[in-house]
């Protein structure tokens, strides 16, 4: 059978014929390379592979085609091929050109190219080479084809195998899903023995879980679910971008380092299908490659993990600070880094809480896009993430509704998302409305929507995306450490008169009102709430535990 298309379009022969070469000559075994002359060629040829049900991985065109720009075209691909990856073919030195330049900002703002690649100029050019590996290798990823992909296999969407899915996707462990009575459920369950217990997890190695649990299925992953030892120099709660920042940190200056998280690894970032404003990602970084990639620096460097355990205890003792852990139990720590970030409200309508993960999501979309092609799909939020999301589902699903309690969509939004959400035809945004309820049979299907006169509307939906204002998990944490109302740990100078400090020093920067406690990231009173400031925190908060051992060493506390 023939391979997924990679498909070329250019008007320049030349750089038509080292293109064809050089995608031919190194990817020809597992893909079918074909190349058009033409927009009009390309496209005909993409509709014909559309209605054949063939494979399209990556189109890549050249900027300026004759009657069209590439931008252009590559901007109809994903109406035909929504999981297609698009390139511009630039020359090189192209983007100094300002004609080029614009045709570049103006594609990637309104979301018609994925990324530039610049044409080949030796034989063999692997600046081309590493550009299109990168395109097939989230491509593979979108379609859940890439190596080592654990399957699910369920009775339904939700329930415990929605459960799993949350806790894969949370360890940034690729994964896919499969109904039991469907072709890929059958041959996965034949291989699973005799009525074996759903949901069932099938691991790349052949081996099979019935219906674990968290822990078991990290553990058999390969995540880390238990500290080998009880005592470090810096315990850190959360392993979202904070987390993993100061885990970075920590390790590579010599402190032994623990993280503890309930989940997996990332936190909130792994909702994010495609952050754009991280610093060293042009093309922009899914949340859970970037955590995956900052769990692998992390353990490279030497910091342990503790994932799928809640920490729930903080106290200090001995002069040191006791933190505990719910499967392992205690450990102790010279210092405590808080980054537990934050998650979003509910939205408190029974009927669709009944349907989470039925069609009904809280945070983005980043596993579940894919099965709403062609239906209509709700997000609730104002925010970036909100208006990330939308975009991200446009690409699949039929039209996309973006559901703002605001009056506007500026006040909540970068502009370069309002930008892209007025360009995307198949988004449509309801200033002033709020979701108030909804239901489906075993699946979403209407939602209930309230404006802001009051009127209720009735609409058919299959899919809702809530992102509705974030809340950080606090509770649990001993009076000492001062909060504002809503919550968010307060540090440093905003930490008031009667905050309970008890030392003659002020506290540090990111110190909290308990001492060697510091908090980073979302679940800090006053932070921004994006990755880069999380991961900036997490480092500064590593330096001020460096200062605090300093200042202990200098004036050793009073044990408790
Ligand atoms: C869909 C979406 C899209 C986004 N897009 C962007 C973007 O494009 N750019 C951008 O800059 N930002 C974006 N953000 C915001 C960004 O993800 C957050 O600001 C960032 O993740 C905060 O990092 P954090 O480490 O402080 O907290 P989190 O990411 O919230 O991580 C906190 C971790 O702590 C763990 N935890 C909580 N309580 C406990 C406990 N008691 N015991 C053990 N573990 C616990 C949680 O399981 C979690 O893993 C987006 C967010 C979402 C949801």
């Amino acid at each position: 059978m023939p391979g997924p298309v990679l498909l070329a379009v250019d008007d320049d022969p030349g750089s038509l014929k080292s293109v064809k070469s050089e995608l031919g000559d190194r990817y020809s075994r597992d893909y079918t390379v074909i190349c058009e002359r033409s927009p009009e060629r390309a496209l005909a040829t993409l509709e014909t592979l559309a209605e054949e049900g063939s494979q399209v991985a990556l189109v890549l065109a050249g900027e300026w085609l004759p009657g069209m720009s590439g931008g252009d075209l590559l901007g109809k691909v994903h109406q035909l091929h929504p999981h297609a990856k698009r390139g511009l073919l630039i020359h090189w030195g192209g983007w100094g050109d300002r004609a080029t330049g614009e045709a570049i900002f103006d594609a990637m703002a309104h979301g018609r190219i994925d990324y530039y690649v610049l044409r080949p100029s030796t034989s063999p050019d692997e600046v081309f080479h590493q550009a299109v590996s990168s395109f097939l290798l989230e491509w593979s990823h979108s379609q859940r084809t890439a190596p080592h992909t654990i399957h699910v296999v369920g009775d339904s969407w939700s329930g415990r195998a929605y459960e799993l899915r949350d806790v894969l996707e949370r360890c940034a462990i690729p994964h896919a899903f499969c109904l039991a009575d469907s072709p890929k459920g059958r041959e996965l369950l034949a291989g699973a023995g005799d009525q074996p217990r759903l949901p069932l997890i099938v691991l790349p190695n052949g081996h099979i879980l019935a219906d674990p649990t968290d822990a078991e299925i990290a553990s058999a992953a390969g995540a880390a679910v238990g500290p080998d030892s009880s005592d470090f120099d810096v315990v850190i709660v959360g392993s979202g971008p904070a987390g993993l920042s100061a885990a970075v940190y920590g390790a590579s200056e010599g402190l032994n380092t623990l993280v503890a998280d309930e989940g997996g690894i990332g936190g909130q970032a792994t909702s994010s299908s495609l952050i754009r404003n991280y610093l060293g990602f042009p093309r922009g970084v899914s949340g859970g490659r970037l955590a995956e990639q900052a769990y692998e620096q992390a353990w490279v460097l030497g910091a342990n993990f503790a994932l799928m355990q809640n920490v729930c205890g903080l106290e200090r003792a001995d002069g040191r600070i006791r933190v505990t852990l719910s499967e392992h139990g205690p450990v102790t720590a010279r210092a405590v880094i808080l980054a537990t970030g934050a998650t979003y409200r509910r939205l408190g309508v029974p009927e669709l809480e009944e349907l989470n993960g039925a069609g009904v999501f809280y945070g983005g979309p980043a596993s579940e896009a894919v099965g709403l092609a062609g239906l209509d799909v709700y997000v609730v939020g104002g925010a970036n993430s909100a208006g990330q999301a939308a975009l991200h589902l446009a690409r699949y699903a039929r039209r996309v509704t973006l559901v703002v309690r605001a009056q506007s969509l500026t006040a909540g939004m970068s502009h370069y998302l309002t930008r892209q959400i007025d360009a995307t035809g198949n988004i449509d945004v309801r200033l002033r409305t709020e979701v108030v309820g909804g239901g489906g049979d075993g699946w979403l299907e209407r939602l209930v929507l309230r404006d802001g006169a009051g009127a209720d509307e009735a609409v058919s939906a299959q899919g809702l995306f809530l992102m509705i204002g974030a809340r950080p998990r606090t509770d649990w944490l001993p009076a000492e450490v001062a909060r504002d109302s809503r919550g968010f740990v307060l540090t440093g100078s905003d930490l008031g008169e009667d905050c309970g400090w008890p030392l003659e020093r002020n506290p540090f920067l990111l110190e909290t009102s308990m001492p060697g406690v510091f908090a980073a990231g979302d679940v800090r009173h006053g932070a921004v709430k994006r990755v880069a400031s999380a991961v900036g925190e997490g480092s500064i908060a590593i330096q001020l535990v460096h200062r605090l051992v300093a200042e202990e060493t200098l004036h050793p506390l009073p044990a408790a």
